[in-house]
């Protein structure tokens, strides 16, 4: 490669391969060394590549935000961040933590042989890329046989999903492969497009935005063959089924059986190809989504259900209840002489009956009686609806319940010896809309707790580990979000406690007791203002019967209304009769209603469910891909500065380069480190007789390491960078 070469490449248009070989370039630069094939032209022109190298990280920016002194202040991390983004660089790394910004357009970066490119190889050798963040989990948990997980975060539209679905191919290319692996990988593979049919829906922010949260663990055994997997879902945004907000559908499953189902099947349902028919799929009045192609999805999603095991009969029973939500939607009530609701002739009663909900339509008086009353009470037609749509939303949940099931069936491992998994937690983001209903407040809450992790896990026990081990260190101060966690969940005092409390009075409690009730609890908490509480200024931008909670990443205003109409029915009694759709049959077993036992509520339940899943992610070792959308237009080439340092802030990205700066990259117990190193000096080799700590101190005294590159600390060696490993590991090719 000459100068012209290089500075060619520089400028050329097509400069994606090229620009990996300037990176490499700017590595040189900044001391790093090339050991990859791709850069020997590269190491061949030292001189030029240099030169050529200063321009282009003017350029491109850094790669890994902890290797340059100037980059600590927020403006000069945008500033990289930005120029990067307009390079077509989306990733960059804070250590081994990977940003990533949505591109909002295909880039060549993950072909097949990209992934060859990446597996295998040291982390740092090559420019930042989510499959160097796959390979060294993957890698790390094959030489230590411990769990991981990789937490993707970001807000809508950031690109959490299209993160977590590039993980998991490049694990589905690069882990060993025979027939029976081939088979988990491709039921690992296709859960995706089932889940996100019946999970994912167009937002005015995302037009496959993800509804429901979800965490997959991938099982591996020793050979890193992908054995199996497991999948949890949370908190499945339900209201979707019944109304959308206006630029918004459904999930997507609707539309597609619309679209794309065959004549048969829809004359079957007794439905017709047209969504405009369909209460439910009208709302938003944008049934259509020109990036979204219902039809061929329809197929996708067809061969994906055969690959993961359902046999027709379960396809038959769950399109039967596709169409049954959607022949619900359209019925309608009159109003009897007092005023009460009254089914008249529905023509959707009969196909209701053919479809799901034979199980309350065989025995349609029942159905009747559901939407109609309580069993007790005779609904107003206000009610009725709301009833419908209840049930509704009851349905729907527990039909994507039992897919997670099913799927899970499908992907599990049927060898019980021990093996390791990667887990992904592709999970919502904070939301703020301008009226939060209680699904954005769960969704908020969520991401407190996460961020509590992210601190106890890396930000605060970094420090205390520094601490433990006797190590040098200047602490770095970091908000700790722990108060806001405990306002929301604290036992007899947070908002749920409170909540749940007046879910015992149906009746009697009202969004004014409930706010009431809250005042007094939490009244002069620093997070939390209500009209009442809050100060002149704050008040005038509050309405009576609202509260805000001030979360780590911003406020949020949530509006009463919509919060307790989410338990105002929660009694509403889901009738159950032998059914043959054997779907409905599981998700409503007969043993229901038990009216003595108070169900939990679904606020409790969101939380029993976070606990658990903090209690998964602290056993395991954590990785962290943030996202970033850089404009709210889903456009390419436009990076609105407030939007991403909005980000950059909430999403802990300049405490974690701090804590990263400041510390060390690479940490191991001395008799890990030695058990794998020991080869590597004839004095501690094959046996060393001393203790841990002074075998080390031998071993690395013989390898050179210079004093300000590690430290000793009580149980473990601290070394500052990962190039310093990185030559102790190429030893062993020497
Ligand atoms: P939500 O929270 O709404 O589910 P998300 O963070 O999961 O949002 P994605 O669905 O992953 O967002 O991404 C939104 C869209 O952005 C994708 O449909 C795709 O068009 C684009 N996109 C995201 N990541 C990339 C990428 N790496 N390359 C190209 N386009 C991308
Ligand atoms: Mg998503």
């Amino acid at each position: 490669m000459s100068t012209e070469d290089v500075n060619k490449a520089v400028n050329c248009s097509d400069w994606k391969e090229q620009i990996w070989d300037i990176q490499g370039g700017s590595e040189l630069s900044c001391g790093e060394r090339i050991s990859h094939v791709g850069y020997d032209s590269v190491c061949s022109c030292f001189q030029a590549v240099t030169r050529a190298s200063l321009t282009a990280r003017d350029r491109v920016g850094i790669q890994d935000f902890v290797l340059l002194d100037a980059y600590t202040s927020e403006s000069a991390f945008l500033d990289n961040l930005r120029k990067r983004f307009h390079e077509n660089l989306i990733y960059t790394y804070i250590g081994t933590l990977l940003v990533s910004v949505n591109p909002y357009k295909e880039l060549d970066i993950y072909s097949k042989k990209q992934m060859d490119t990446y597996m295998g190889v040291n982390f740092f050798e090559l420019p930042p890329h989510i499959y160097a963040l796959a390979d060294n989990v993957f890698r790390t948990m094959l030489t230590e046989f411990n769990n991981h997980f990789i937490l993707i975060s970001g807000e809508s539209g950031a690109g959490k999903t299209e993160a977590s679905k590039k993980i998991l191919q490049f694990y589905a290319v690069s882990c060993p492969s025979t027939k029976l692996l081939n088979n988990v990988r491709d039921r690992l593979l296709l859960s995706n497009p089932v889940l996100e049919a019946f999970g994912n829906a167009k937002t005015l922010k995302n037009d496959n935005s993800s509804r429901f949260g979800k965490y997959m663990d991938i099982q591996f055994d020793h050979q890193g063959g992908a054995v199996g997997g497991h999948i949890l879902s949370y908190l499945l945004e339900k209201s979707r089924v019944v109304h959308q907000n206006h630029g918004e559908r459904n999930f997507h499953i609707f539309y597609q059986l619309v679209e794309g189902g065959e004549d048969e099947l829809l004359r079957w349902l007794g439905l017709q190809r047209n969504c405009q028919l369909y209460s439910y799929l009208v709302q938003g009045d944008c049934a259509k989504v020109s990036s979204v192609n219902d039809k061929s999805d329809w197929r996708t999603v067809q061969k994906a259900l055969s690959v993961v095991d359902f046999s027709e009969n379960d396809i038959e029973h769950l399109f039967g209840i596709i169409a049954s939500v959607l022949h619900l939607g359209n019925v309608k009530f009159g109003a009897d002489p007092r005023g009460y609701a009254i089914l008249n002739n529905n023509p959707e009663m009969h196909w209701l009956s053919k479809g799901c909900t034979d199980t309350l339509a065989n025995n349609q008086y029942k159905l009747r009686s559901a939407l109609e009353s309580d069993l007790f009470t005779p609904f107003t037609v206000d009610h009725a609806v709301y009833a419908r749509d209840a049930l509704a939303k009851a349905i729907y949940g527990r039909t994507f319940n039992w897919l997670v099931n099913k799927i899970n069936e499908s992907l599990a491992n049927k060898d019980s010896s021990r093996k390791t998994v990667i887990g992904l937690l592709d999970i919502y983001g904070f939301e703020v809309f301008h009226v939060n209903s209680f699904e954005q407040f769960c969704i908020n809450y969520c991401n407190e707790k996460l961020q509590q992790l992210f601190i106890q896990l890396t930000l605060k026990s970094e420090q205390e580990e520094y601490e433990m081990e006797g190590i040098e260190w200047e602490p770095v101060p970091y908000f700790n979000n722990k108060i806001i966690c405990d306002l929301v969940e604290e036992k007899h005092r947070g908002i749920i406690s409170v909540l749940d409390e007046e879910c015992l009075r149906p009746g009697e409690a009202t969004d004014l007791t409930f706010l009431e009730k809250m005042e007094e609890k939490m009244g002069g908490h620093p997070h939390f203002v209500t009209h009442k509480l809050a100060d002149q200024k704050t008040r005038k931008t509050l309405e009576r019967g609202d509260f805000r909670l001030l979360h780590y990443a911003g406020e949020s205003l949530t509006c009463l209304h919509t919060f307790l109409h989410t338990f105002v029915y929660i009694c509403l009694v889901i009738v159950s009769v032998p059914s043959k759709n054997s779907i409905i049959k599981h998700c409503f077993p007969s043993t229901e209603p038990d009216s003595k036992k108070r169900p939990e509520t679904v606020v409790t339940q969101f939380k029993s469910s976070l606990v658990g899943l903090t209690e998964i992610l602290m056993s395991k070792e954590p990785w962290y891909v943030r996202c970033i959308k850089p404009n709210e237009g889903k456009q390419p080439g436009r990076f609105d500065d407030v939007l991403v340092r909005h980000q950059v802030k909430y999403l802990g990205l300049m405490e974690h380069l701090r804590v990263r700066r400041a510390g060390f990259a690479y940490r191991r117990r001395y008799e890990i480190f030695l058990q794998r190193y020991k080869p590597l000096c004839p004095d501690t080799w094959p046996n060393w007789k001393g203790t841990a700590a002074e075998g080390v101190q031998r071993l690395i005294k013989h390898l050179g390491y210079k004093p300000n590159e590690y430290k000793m600390g009580r149980t473990k060696i601290f070394i500052r960078h990962p190039r310093t490993l990185f030559a102790t590991e190429d030893a062993f090719e020497v």
